[in-house]
């Protein structure tokens, strides 16, 4: 009979996609709602892009590829951190995979073993914890706090990193938290690991075009350039140009790491779809106005999220610099009663209320650990966020 791994005891299924699960089993029992839980941008992938795969399937390129891409992919991806980072990588710097997602993976397990701690700043992307467990190494939860605007501070950082410590993870515009670290704020991160030279650090930069700032995240890896070869900067396609479905990510950093990550890629995939790696080459390298053009449309849609949820009593919300998300406190929830009864104890309390009460679907903030909150996508259209706003709203005043 099947028996599972020990590894598998170690971590469980993403919590955010267990939430989708269940807003697909409402909808089926015929309920409208409202969903802000999702993770991917709800435009489509652009033309151009779709038709380079097109262009590729009929070209013949449906082969197996090298395994850290085609030439003319990791061209792209070197144009495009130069264009961003300032950075001129080589190609023995570059690794590809099926998602920025499936590279974070592997280079956990290529340079974490057992008992090595992995600093995991909160309120985190689900995954981190649970992909550091599955390769046998520590997750060490480092809480952040609103003063900081959910952000590692130096001081904070310092305090974590002990000898066993492999990697910092930064994660910049964050999800939940929508966060971007400046300029000043990597400088004196920057200050800290120049102390730790055993201590790398995974920038996790998947939504950096995603930023309100005017220009895109910046990196620890641009802003101290001698740390370069400590920093594997993450990123992908997916969330920039609206694809998600074509799994398709990269990272730079370190050649013996990404020797090690190519390595494990071989043995797993290969290498990722030749055509979706015909179609990332000419998101990153052809025009951007797909960028220019929704950055605006999430803008207002932010800018509508955090008027609406601050203007309910007891919802507190951070505004976000970055990425696509709102992480709202929720503690001036806790401890009210609903018309049935019952009492919000906690974060995944009052957000069942939501889902019922309301028919808006967000996520606990214990799946990012850090609670009481819950975080609302705002990769939706205006009119169902405000409709869930006004439904929320409800929701909340019907509380005692
Ligand atoms: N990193 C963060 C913070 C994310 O939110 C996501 C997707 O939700 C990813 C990485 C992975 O994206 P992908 O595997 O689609 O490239």
């Amino acid at each position: 009979s099947f028996r599972a791994a020990e590894r598998i005891g170690r971590i469980k299924p993403s919590p955010s996609t267990a939430a989708a699960a269940r807003v697909r089993e409402l909808k089926a029992e015929g309920r409208r709602i409202l969903d802000l839980t999702v993770g991917e941008p709800d435009f489509d992938t652009p033309d151009h892009i779709k038709r380079a795969a097109i262009a590729a399937i009929e070209a013949g390129e449906t082969k197996y590829t090298p395994v850290n891409g085609t030439p003319l992919l990791r061209e792209a991806i070197r144009g495009s951190l130069l264009r961003t980072h300032g950075i001129e990588y080589s190609d023995a710097e570059i690794t590809v995979g099926g998602g920025g997602k499936q590279v974070i993976f592997l280079a956990l397990m290529a340079t974490v073993d057992a008992g090595d701690e992995v600093l995991v700043p909160a309120p985190y992307w689900v995954s981190y914890p649970d992909m550091v467990r599955a390769n046998e190494g520590t997750p060490v939860i480092v809480p952040t706090s609103v003063e900081t605007g959910y952000k590692l501070t130096p001081a904070t950082l310092e305090a974590a990193i002990t000898e066993r410590t492999s990697w910092v993870i930064l994660n910049s515009p964050g999800n939940p938290s929508g966060a971007v670290y400046t300029a000043e704020e990597l400088g004196a991160l920057a200050e800290v690991l120049r102390r730790h030279p055993r201590v790398s650090v995974l920038s996790d930069e998947i939504y950096s075009e995603i930023s309100y700032t005017g220009s895109a995240a910046l990196s620890l890896a641009a802003v101290a350039p001698d740390l370069r070869h400590r920093v594997l900067v993450v990123s992908g396609v997916s969330k920039s140009y609206a694809m998600t479905g074509w799994r398709l990510g990269y990272a730079a950093g370190d050649p013996a790491l990404v020797r090690a990550i190519n390595t494990l890629q071989s043995q797993t995939s290969s290498c990722p779809s030749s055509i979706s790696q015909a179609a990332a080459a000419a998101a990153l390298s052809g025009p951007q106005d797909f960028i220019a053009e929704t950055v605006p449309v999430y803008a207002e849609r932010r800018d509508a999220a955090v008027a609406g949820i601050s203007a309910i009593e007891g919802l507190d919300p951070l505004v976000p610099d970055g990425a696509f998300y709102l992480y709202v406190d929720c503690a001036g929830l806790i401890g009210r009663r609903t018309e049935e009864g019952d009492t919000l104890a906690d974060d995944q309390d009052v957000t069942l209320y939501l889902l019922d009460r309301a028919g808006v679907a967000v996520i606990q903030g214990s799946a990012y650990g850090q609670s009481p909150f819950f975080r609302i996508s705002f990769a939706t259209d205006l009119e169902t966020i405000r409709a869930a706003i006004d439904a929320i709203a409800d929701a909340v005043g019907a509380l005692r």
